[in-house]
């Protein structure tokens, strides 16, 4: 999911409606924001994408100078209106509205716990666990409660929360989900003071003009009001597991995350698979759009020419329609077609961030062939995904992650290449170190961040940083 939170702009909820274009690729299935006007809260929640849940009607229904929103991605059973976020409430302390990016791995427990003394539950989101906690913790102020019920929650938590005069960003003690802050400089001339921006990636930001300030740090919660912006710590304090797998594929490769380029992250994992796992062909070409800057890394260091050749049709969002026998690999098809120039007769290099099923990967490679490639080899910029990740990236249970029960080479086999390698461990955690940090306005995270630890990588190591309940439904939320 994407998060973006803005405080102190007389136009919030546009500037949250583009904020959320922005964050769009971390959330396709439903987008909403809730705005304040200072007394209280506006809402609207929709299905689709940022563009078709809201119109300009509906943003003119959303006044205030303050404003949260969210874009959510789930699997299909949690795919719901009443799972949609920001989620606004009223309690006891007046009106609350929170979004939420990241899984709470201990939900169920608490959910259960809260239901048995009387909860009424609206959603099946564990991020409505948060809300429950907050009203009924015996804390005074919303500030109190919010680090209250943060002391009962475990997982990975990039989180809004906004009342009818505040803002509040928390990011959990692991930093697993990225979350940083921004500024849009007032103008003096329009009596505007500077307005405090929060979100998921500093995408967000470049779109509506703002300036990227810094990440959020691990277990940091920052509190804007009228008083200004006051950070302080959750009692917890944790090793930094930040999520791996958002520099591989989640990410915008234009995003820097922890003073790293994603683009020049990506870059460096094609290069050192290069050097781990070359092969001689004739052309390096990616699956776009993912694919794209390890495929001109994996090129550029063996010197082999860079083509684009598959082509993405950009207009396909979700398909309804099963294919028929008669029209093979139609789903792929819809989404990507070879340039069958570049590819006849040729050894092919095909470039992807991971496999999970295998079953895209079989249909590429069987297009690439059947527009007349000679050899075609798979190289995955990422390690196999052998393990399911239980904090807000929607993987599917172990027994259909291809890697989990395959060695390469039967997974070779099966997606029908000629060859296939990934990258080790030990090869991505050091392309995402040694790739090229922001210059001057490194942010202060950067200097505890990555050099000498850091990630989680349990999707491919199995080493899971944080304790989870494996969901018992299969259901995970992001
Ligand atoms: P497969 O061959 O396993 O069926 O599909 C692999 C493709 O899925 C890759 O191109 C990769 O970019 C994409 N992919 C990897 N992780 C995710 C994810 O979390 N969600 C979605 N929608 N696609 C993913
Ligand atoms: Fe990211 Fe993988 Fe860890 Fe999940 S398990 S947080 S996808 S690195
Ligand atoms: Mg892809």
């Amino acid at each position: 999911c994407g998060v973006f939170g803005i405080y102190g702009h007389p136009e919030a909820a546009n500037l949250a409606y583009l904020g959320l274009h922005a964050l769009q690729h971390r959330g396709q299935e439903s987008a909403g924001i809730v705005t304040s006007d200072g007394e209280q809260l506006f809402v609207h929640r929709a299905m689709g994408l940022v563009q078709d849940a809201f119109d300009q009607s509906q943003l003119e229904k959303l006044p205030g100078r303050f404003a949260i929103g969210h874009v959510r991605y789930s699997t299909a059973g949690g795919s719901a209106l009443k799972n949609a976020q920001p989620f606004a409430v009223d309690f006891a302390l007046g009106s609350l509205a929170i979004c939420h990016n990241g899984n709470l791995t201990n939900a169920d427990e608490l959910r259960a716990e809260l239901e048995a003394s009387g909860s009424i539950f609206q959603s099946t989101s564990d991020s409505e666990v948060l809300i429950h906690l907050v009203a009924r913790s015996r804390q005074n102020s919303l500030e109190d409660r919010i680090s209250d019920a943060l002391g009962r929650v475990k997982g990975a938590y990039s989180l809004l929360f906004m009342t009818e005069d505040m803002l509040m960003a928390v990011r959990d003690p692991h930093g697993v989900r990225p979350l940083c802050l921004g500024i849009l400089p007032g103008s003096q001339h329009q009596g505007r003071n500077d307005a405090y921006i929060v979100a998921s990636e500093p995408t967000a930001f470049d779109l509506i003009g703002a300036e990227f300030v810094r990440d959020l740090e691990p277990g940091e919660m920052l509190i804007i009001d009228g008083n200004g912006m006051r950070s302080l710590r959750l009692g917890e304090r944790a090793a930094p597991h930040m999520c791996i797998f958002e520099y591989v594929y989640f990410a915008r490769p234009d995003s820097y995350i922890q003073g790293r380029s994603v683009y020049e992250v990506r870059k460096a994992l094609g290069e050192r698979l290069a050097r781990e796992h070359p092969v001689e062909a004739d052309v390096v070409i990616p699956v776009p759009d993912s694919g794209v800057p390890s495929a001109i890394g994996y090129a550029s260091a063996l010197k082999i020419p860079f083509e684009m050749g598959l082509i993405r049709s950009h207009y396909v969002g979700r398909t309804f329609i099963e294919p028929q026998q008669s029209i093979r690999h139609f789903g792929v098809r819809l989404k990507l077609n070879p340039v069958s120039t570049i590819l006849r007769g040729k050894r092919v290099i095909v470039l992807d961030d991971s496999i999970v099923r295998g079953t895209t990967s079989r249909k590429i490679v069987k297009m690439i062939r059947d527009a007349g490639a000679r050899e075609v080899h798979m190289r995955i910029s990422s390690p196999p995904t052998q393990w399911p990740c239980y904090y807000g990236i929607d993987t599917p249970t172990r027994r259909e992650l291809i890697a989990s029960s395959h060695t390469v080479d039967e997974i070779a086999r099966y997606i029908t290449a000629d060859s296939l390698a990934y990258l080790s461990l030990d090869g991505m955690i050091k392309a995402v170190r040694g790739a090229q940090a922001l210059p001057s306005s490194a942010p202060p995270s950067s200097s505890r961040d990555v050099t000498t630890q850091g990630y989680c990588h349990a999707c491919f190591s199995g080493e899971y940083p944080i304790a989870f309940q494996p969901p018992a439904n299969g259901k995970r939320q992001m």
